[in-house]
């Protein structure tokens, strides 16, 4: 008996597969599927966080519909995947936001943009609001250094500590002991799964979207979009290390490290998104879940307008308009600070951890081998 009817589903499947084992070539979810007999909860979460649905295994199977056995596992896998968000979520309490997220995310990011554009005319008088204010420190002069410093650094506390405590019910529910070692080498292994989206290639052909062509037009937008974010948080991380280490203000000159990041990353994150997007929506139906529709979109627009208002207060940052593209911007980002737990951005991190598990599986496979 499971949990939930998805994992009943998910169950019969893998237990098919195991049968079958068709696909074990394709990505790393058949190989951990035939270390196993049987199935728990935590085994087919882990299982689904190991998915990246590139859709392979749906086009190759023989029993896919209307075959009467109905295998279909990328969708199978992609709900079970969802739901397991929703129960790992920290506190218990916000669980529910997983629930109609593209709502949630929506009502949240206009409450944080609302706050600031009103935070901001509050504090400041029209002439400083609407005034030009250039060289470094000039961001400071609408809201004090210390005060971003405060909550941003709150938010993003709080956001590390939501996730860490998901992945520790994560870890523990996949059958790991909290608080054990995990060994160098299965972390950068996993590092470089994930780096290379490695499962993402159905096999090596590609990703299969709307039809039984493979392509990497997912595979490329993601990149774009992975490593976009990646350096817009590195051009933050030198933007602070600057400003306590070498007591250097922003804004930055255009050819300034935080600027060449941040304006890099910010392409990535305006092509990628949109590029992932157009890739959903025309993506076959029957390879989705489509009830969580709004859960990816609401993360793909979440980052592409956090590049938007980013890129627009780069370019107008010396103009009357910088003051209200500030508040713009860091309502935006304070929201994707705050939601990050409750979104789709935790597949990402669930993702590497089912990676790290399945890097240590294969270790212990290999070492049991070399024993006999
Ligand atoms: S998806 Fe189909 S072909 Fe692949 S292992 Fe399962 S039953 Fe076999
Ligand atoms: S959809 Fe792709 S990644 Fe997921 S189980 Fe099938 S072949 Fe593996």
């Amino acid at each position: 008996m499971h949990g939930t009817r998805i994992l009943e589903e998910a169950d019969r499947l893998m237990t098919v597969c195991n049968s079958c084992r068709y696909c074990e070539g394709l990505c790393a979810v058949f190989p951990a599927m035939e270390m196993r007999r049987s199935f728990s909860d935590g085994d087919l979460n882990y299982l689904a966080n190991l998915c990246h649905s590139c859709g392979a295994c749906y086009t190759d199977c023989q029993f896919s519909p209307p075959h009467e056995y109905n295998v279909n596992v990328p969708q199978n896998l992609a709900i079970a995947r969802a739901e397991s968000y929703a129960a790992y979520a920290w506190p218990r309490a916000f669980s529910g936001l997983f629930a109609r997220n593209g709502l949630a995310i929506s009502v949240i990011a206009a409450l944080s943009v609302a706050a600031f554009i009103f935070g901001f005319a509050a504090f400041n008088d029209h002439q400083v609001l609407y005034g030009i204010h250039t060289g470094p420190g000039a961001f400071y002069r609408l809201m004090p250094h210390n005060a971003m410093a405060l909550l941003f650094g709150a938010a993003l506390l709080y956001a590390i500590i939501a996730l860490t405590m998901g992945v520790r019910a994560f870890w523990r529910d996949i059958g790991e002991p909290v608080g054990g070692r995990v060994d160098a080498g299965s972390l950068f292994q996993a590092m470089r799964d994930a780096g290379e989206l490695r499962y993402l290639d159905g096999g090596g052909v590609g990703c299969f979207n709307e039809d039984d062509h493979p392509t990497d037009r997912r595979k490329i937008y993601h990149h774009l979009t992975f490593y976009g974010f990646g350096l817009c948080f590195a051009a933050t991380v030198v933007g602070t290390l600057y400003h306590y280490l070498l007591a250097r203000e922003a804004p930055y000159a255009w050819w300034d490290l935080p600027v060449v990041l941040g304006t890099l990353g910010g392409i990535g994150l305006l092509i990628g998104p949109v590029g992932l997007l157009t890739e959903k929506w025309k993506r076959d139906p029957v390879l989705v879940d489509q009830a969580r529709m709004g859960m990816d979109v609401a993360f793909i627009a979440m980052l592409f307008l956090t590049a938007l208002t980013g890129i627009a207060l780069l370019l107008l940052r010396d103009s009357a308009a910088m003051g209200p593209l500030l508040a713009l911007h860091l309502g935006v980002v304070f929201a994707l600070f705050v939601t990050m737990p409750y979104g789709k951005f935790v597949h990402g991190i669930y993702r590497y951890v089912a990676l790290v598990r399945y890097a240590r599986e294969r270790q212990m496979m290999a070492h049991g081998a070399a024993a006999k």
